[in-house]
């Protein structure tokens, strides 16, 4: 793996990791900042209702004093002074802004909001979740957390979750209105009477099916491709490789495979237990966790089973749709899982794609470039 100054191991010592650390949790806290002075604008509403404030407040705080802590020991180890300085700075900047005792900003109707607490809460869980699993069973051992790539697709876990807003206003507000038709209040109250581990269930293998279906049109159908190709141009797999997607593809997908859901009328805690763990599954089956999970791993996607999803060895083209359960490409011919090898390579076969998030988001727009004449 070519490796440049940015995307080195990192190592105990050389104030590279106390550094970043330092600047990450100065950056959140200022942002966690803005969240309580502006909540109608920068958080979810949903995810709002159910906040703890004192619990909020008590984690701003651990966040700034973890920020200065880092950026005192970057500026002890005499390295990367650049970056314990910006820690510092953005520490203060937070403190300044009225840190942990920041007083809840006046309240107004806003038209629409960024969410911005979702970014903070997600990538605080994602990133000490995954970078633990990943450093303690690694599947590639010689892959840096900063890997390349790492920030490009860090730009993409920033822009999906802070457009959060627009993908909730197509699922909660159009997907009902353009579906209102399905409705049957008979099919809903039973469906509602049902114990929550069996609407869980029902959920789980319902919206599979529903990804299954939408994402093995986006192999087969050309102009589906070019839109799914921008996922599956990740070359190096982790934690934050999964972020990588078109920002329409989300729209489709997340839609479609709610859609069963909303039409059961399904209840609110096994739905919201399938979001988390449909969540914490796609953050799992991109990371770089060598765990091979025995015999489970026939049952659930596991990083083999998605791994192989992504690979661009010839046995590994179009061959394990399925987001949530294997059995699902079993049944359709479809499934492809070595019990004992990973994918040598990841990628997409062919043209690459362009660098860069703006050149990918216009990728599936532009017209391909003419084949060239025969000689
Ligand atoms: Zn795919
Ligand atoms: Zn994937």
């Amino acid at each position: 793996m070519k490796l440049d100054g940015r995307n080195r191991p990192l190592r105990l010592g050389e104030g590279r990791i106390s550094g970043y650390l330092s600047v990450g949790l100065g950056t959140l806290s200022v942002l966690a900042v803005l969240c309580f002075m502006f909540p109608d604008f920068l958080t979810t509403p949903s995810l709002r209702a159910g906040y703890d404030l004192s619990v909020l407040r008590t984690l701003l705080a651990a966040g700034m004093v973890f920020s200065a802590a880092f950026g005192l020991l970057t500026f002890a180890l005499n390295r990367q002074k650049r970056l314990g300085a910006l820690g510092l700075l953005l520490t203060c900047l937070a403190m300044y802004l009225g840190g942990s005792s920041v007083q809840v900003g006046p309240r107004y109707d806003a038209p629409g909001f960024i969410g911005l607490d979702w970014f903070i809460l997600d990538l605080l869980a994602s990133a000490i979740t995954f970078i633990a699993l990943e450093k303690i069973v690694p599947h590639r051992r010689d892959q840096p957390i900063l890997r390349p790539d790492f920030w490009h697709d860090s730009r993409y876990f920033i822009f999906n979750h802070l457009a959060i807003g627009i993908f909730l206003f197509v699922s909660v507000r159009a997907v009902p209105s353009l579906f209102s038709w399905s409705v049957n209040a008979d099919l809903q109250g039973w469906f509602r009477s049902l114990p929550g581990l069996v609407q869980f269930a029902v959920i789980l293998v319902t919206a599979d099916l529903m990804e299954y279906a939408t994402h093995r049109a986006m192999h087969e159908v050309p102009a589906l491709w070019r839109f799914h190709a921008v996922h599956h141009s990740v070359e190096r797999m982790d934690w934050m490789a999964g972020s990588r997607l078109h920002f329409l593809e989300p729209l489709v997908t997340r839609t479609a495979v709610m859609l069963p859901a909303f039409v059961l009328g399904a209840s609110d805690t096994p739905l919201l237990c399938y979001i988390v763990w449909a969540g914490f599954q796609a953050g799992l089956v991109h990371s770089n966790f060598g765990l091979e999970f025995g015999p489970l791993k026939y049952l659930v996607a596991t990083p083999l089973f998605h791994h192989w999803h992504h690979g661009s060895d010839k046995e590994a083209i179009d061959i394990n749709y399925a987001a949530h359960l294997p059995v699902i490409d079993r049944i359709f011919g479809t499934y492809h899982m070595p019990p004992d090898r990973w994918p040598e390579h990841y990628g997409v076969v062919g043209d690459p794609l362009p660098k860069g998030i703006w050149r990918q988001f216009l990728y599936p727009f532009q017209r391909k470039a003419p084949a060239p004449p025969p000689v």
